[in-house]
């Protein structure tokens, strides 16, 4: 099989599912997956054969995707601030606008060395990961309810700082550029629902959170691949209730947050003004509301 002819073969079998331009961009990054060409190479060599074990590959990742099943569960990654953030079913798969919510703490800081970081709901880890990619000084915690979320963040710090250990740097504990041992004891299972009491980290900079935010009533926006693959707990709420995350996360901050920190939140684009009333109602020093690159409303940062 060439390349001309695998793209042109999935490409009709997933036009049931896919729009042309992501069913296109899917299959060429199964290519690279499989076959470890470039994103391009299809394109200078479209004749170029595609080894039998490859063929194989190929057809039963094609098969699950044309199940719906989310390509980044059939790879078992998804690229997110440039680093390779491991999942699997159980983890929600990490989405653009969330780069955009970490771009934004990033930028919040002018000198990080110190801070202590909590990415709260952290599902893959995504957030805590990409955040001690970037600020190598900063403490960084995690936690969430799933057991399968904690087991996926601590896999994602770790392999962050085995890939960040290089032959000859020292692994002293206080190497302070080196980032920060992902020890189990900073991924910890907490219920956000439940009341702040017995929280075991506190004096936090920042807290950053990605919550479940989609009312049940938008689910039918919702493709197969979402609704069938990725877990709903970390989706959906009540449409009665929609915003009781961040109400939970207003607690948590009020309790753990130093004078002068802040929670960065993911919100959704209909709810972003009862969101920040939430904090303003509760006394906060400042509260903001940001688009993203499409101009929705869906991050909130809250200073206290
Ligand atoms: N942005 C995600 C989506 O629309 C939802 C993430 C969330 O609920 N926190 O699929």
């Amino acid at each position: 099989m060439t390349y001309s002819s695998f793209i042109s073969d999935t490409l009709s079998k997933l036009s049931s599912l896919y729009p042309p331009e992501e069913g296109r961009a899917i299959t060429v990054r199964l290519l690279q997956h499989f076959c470890g060409i470039s994103s391009y190479e299809h394109l200078v060599e479209p004749w170029g054969a595609i080894s039998p074990e490859h063929v194989k590959d190929l057809e039963f990742a094609v098969g699950q995707i044309a199940a719906a099943r989310p390509l980044q569960y059939v790879i078992g990654y998804q690229e997110f601030m440039g680093i390779k953030i491991s999942v699997e079913e159980g983890v929600l798969i990490p989405r653009p606008e969330t780069e955009e919510l970490v771009s934004w703490v990033l930028s919040y800081f002018s000198s990080p060395a110190t801070l202590r970081i909590l990415d709260a709901a952290c599902g893959s880890g995504c957030i805590a990961t990409a955040l001690m990619s970037k600020l190598p000084k900063a403490q960084i915690f995690a936690c969430d309810l799933s057991p399968k979320a904690l087991e996926v963040t601590a896999r994602n710090l770790s392999s962050l700082h085995d890939s960040s250990s290089a032959p000859n740097s020292s692994s002293a504990p206080d190497n302070s550029s080196a980032p920060n041992s992902s020890s189990a004891t900073n991924v910890f299972q907490y219920d956000l629902l439940k009341s702040p009491v017995g929280f075991p980290v506190g004096d936090l900079d920042i807290i950053v959170s990605n919550p479940p935010y989609v009312k049940e009533s938008e689910k039918g926006q919702m493709r197969p691949n979402v609704l069938d693959y990725e877990p709903a707990e970390a989706l959906f709420v009540p449409d009665h209730d929609p915003l009781l995350f961040y109400r939970a996360l207003e607690r948590l901050a009020s309790a753990h947050l130093k004078p002068g920190g802040a929670i960065f939140m993911e919100v959704n684009e209909n709810l972003a003004e009862e969101t920040a009333s939430i904090f303003e109602k509760a006394g906060y020093a400042s509260v903001e509301i940001k688009r993203d690159i499409f101009g929705k409303t869906r991050m909130v940062l809250c200073q206290i």
